[in-house]
């Protein structure tokens, strides 16, 4: 079944050009995954087709209005959809939530620019999603972030081993990782890699998968309900 994707943007370019290239283009012309991009311009309002206005209460810069978003996210919701907000306030995306994803058939991307969405344009998506703790010129990025994580997953797009042993995937990251040559600078290959023991280099990679995971990202092996999030 094909994954079919609408983007809603100012800025079509930004989209088309990164998902043209390298594996989301193969994954695209494999039929995988049918990505449709639509300027939210041509909803706007007006000779001007305006999409923005000044804040009620006063403050900095401008605030994508409702009528021209909702009116773009109706003409594409179908019963099957998924309609997604990118937005510092939302969920932080996770590897979890792009496995989830890549399990539907509609997604809808909403990207916003300025200084985000009128509060009401909230209550028509399914789901807001944030890729981390800082702050970007518009919602562009973090819907090539999303998409590219999700459609990786799709099943014929990469070597499925790739994904099954990368990092996150087990809630672990990965394990490292050599090829040639077997000596750089003084560092050598660990000799299990190469002494054709699966079972071994197994073992090896999960104590290391593991030691790696508590080294860097103790938080990961919490329970999610006592887990402090990345950077707290
Ligand atoms: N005023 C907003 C706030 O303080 O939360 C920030 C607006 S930001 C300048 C413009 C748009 O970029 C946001 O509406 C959102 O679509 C996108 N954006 C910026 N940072 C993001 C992030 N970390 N995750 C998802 N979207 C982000």
């Amino acid at each position: 079944m094909t994954l079919e994707i609408d983007v809603l943007t100012l800025f079509p370019a930004m989209i088309e050009g990164p998902l043209a290239q390298s594996i989301p283009g193969r994954i695209q012309e494999q039929g995988l995954a049918l990505i449709r991009v639509h300027d939210l311009r041509e909803f706007g309002i007006g000779r001007h087709r305006a999409v923005d206005d000044t804040p009620y209460g006063g403050g900095a810069g401008m605030i994508l209005r409702p009528e021209p978003v909702v009116a773009a996210i109706e003409g594409l919701r179908r019963p099957d959809s998924l309609v997604i907000l990118l937005d510092p306030v939302g969920e932080v995306f996770r590897q979890a939530r792009a496995v989830d994803l890549v399990q539907r058939s509609h997604l809808v991307f909403v990207c916003p620019r300025y200084e985000g969405v009128d509060e009401r344009i909230r209550a028509f998506v399914d789901l807001e999603l944030s890729i981390g703790d800082y702050v970007l010129t518009g919602g562009e990025l973090p819907a090539l972030v999303v998409i590219d994580a999700v459609i990786r997953l799709l099943p014929g797009a990469i070597d499925a081993q790739s994904t099954a042993e990368e990092s996150f995937t087990g809630g672990l990251l990965e394990y490292p990782q050599y090829t040639r040559p077997p000596v750089f600078r003084e560092m050598s290959v660990p000799a299990v890699l190469s002494s054709g023991d699966h079972g071994a280099v197994a073992r090896w990679r999960a104590t290391e998968s593991l030691a790696r995971t508590r080294q860097r990202r103790p938080d990961l092996l919490l329970p999610p309900e006592v887990a402090p999030r990345e950077g707290d």
